[in-house]
């Protein structure tokens, strides 16, 4: 079955990228709940947090590290910001690639609904 994130990597897509490395690529979500909502996703297809192996956990680390670098290009790292993993149906995941959310911008509520 096809991936949406993984067509998007290949370009088959377009995205509107924010930044990206070796390990992650970075887009803004096509509908935003934020003023910044981007979107970080590992290069390696992972569907979610519950089918990571043990050997994806530097892979995860980095997509970490680059969501760090895109609060830092976007200037969120003032004002805070948040990074929220959506996993399986009840967290309402709808992409079975993991990407962790970068939200900021406005004053996040918390607990999230
Ligand atoms: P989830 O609900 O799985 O945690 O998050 C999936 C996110 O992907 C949603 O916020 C949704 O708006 C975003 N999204 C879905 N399709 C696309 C797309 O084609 N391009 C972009 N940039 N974002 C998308
Ligand atoms: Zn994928």
């Amino acid at each position: 079955m096809g991936c949406l994130f993984c067509d998007l990597l290949e370009k088959k897509i377009p995205a509107d990228v924010v930044y990206e490395d070796e390990h992650a690529l970075a887009f803004r979500d096509i509908r935003p709940v934020a003023p910044t909502h981007v979107l970080v996703i590992p290069r390696k297809h992972i569907a979610a947090i519950h089918e990571l192996a043990d050997d994806d956990a530097l892979a995860m680390g980095r997509v970490i590290v680059a969501a760090r670098n895109v609060a830092r290009k976007l200037g969120l790292e003032q004002g805070g910001y948040r990074l929220v993993v959506n996993d399986g149906d009840a967290a309402g995941q709808t992409v079975h690639h993991i990407h962790v959310h970068v939200l900021g911008g406005r004053n996040l509520s918390w607990p999230p609904g």
